[in-house]
């Protein structure tokens, strides 16, 4: 079986993602890349019965290489992050405030300096169905220097170079949008300037990478 631990790993995470209400029932999908192939969750799938074998292998642009052949739907968005970023695994969720949020902005008001981790203000990808080559490009189009992208009416895309990267910015994106709309729920929320988000862009970056143990 190729790629045994990248699809360990993808069915680890899939039922982390369920767990932490990152998603609801067969939606979201996880891929990682290793060389030219990635290894990407089968479309609808039941993740509490998710096991390594049920994880697709395909090439960059989509063709079947090993495992079942019923990639994600949303092979052409991962496809997209893997072939324009250096991502190594991509985290594709449907997480509650972050889809409410996508429904009401079109990029991120500046909440919180923890933004910085994303690559500063997230942007909202205009709407496109699910699965589609055009959602792809909106997808793409709104990344750019970001670590992750609001889909309207529809999601959050994040990414990183490695699987646990990806999810921990999908749950930073998820408790950001949270933190807006609750504040917005009770009043008109201060934001952060764009000089005093950028004043703490590299030391945001660094926070957690060194381990400081003496
Ligand atoms: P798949 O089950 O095909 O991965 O699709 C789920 C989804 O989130 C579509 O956007
Ligand atoms: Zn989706």
């Amino acid at each position: 079986m190729l790629m045994h631990k990248a699809r360990e790993r993808i069915v680890e995470y899939s039922l982390r993602m369920l767990k932490d209400g990152l998603t609801v029932g067969t939606s979201g999908n996880i891929s990682v890349r290793v060389g030219d192939n990635i290894a990407i969750t089968p479309s609808g799938v039941d993740y509490e019965a998710l096991v390594p074998e049920d994880i697709c292998v395909i090439t960059l642009d989509g063709k079947h290489v090993d495992g079942p052949d019923n990639p994600s739907t949303e092979v052409p968005m991962h496809a997209v992050v893997y072939q324009n970023t250096d991502a190594l695994a991509v985290v594709h969720t449907h997480p509650v405030y972050a889809t409410v949020l996508g429904t009401l902005v079109d990029e991120m008001p500046r909440i919180h300096y923890m933004l910085a981790l994303l690559g500063g203000p997230v942007r909202v990808a205009p709407y496109a169905p699910f699965g589609t080559e055009e959602l792809a490009r909106n997808c793409i189009v709104a990344m750019q220097d970001r670590y992750g992208v609001l889909l309207q009416n529809h999601g959050a895309t994040t990414y990183g170079d490695t699987l646990a990267k990806a999810y921990s910015r999908a749950t930073y994106l998820e408790w950001l949008c949270r933190i807006y709309c609750e504040a917005k729920a009770l009043g008109e929320p201060r934001l952060l300037s764009e000089a005093e988000l950028d004043a703490v862009a590299g030391a945001v970056t660094a926070y957690g990478q060194s381990p400081s143990k003496s």
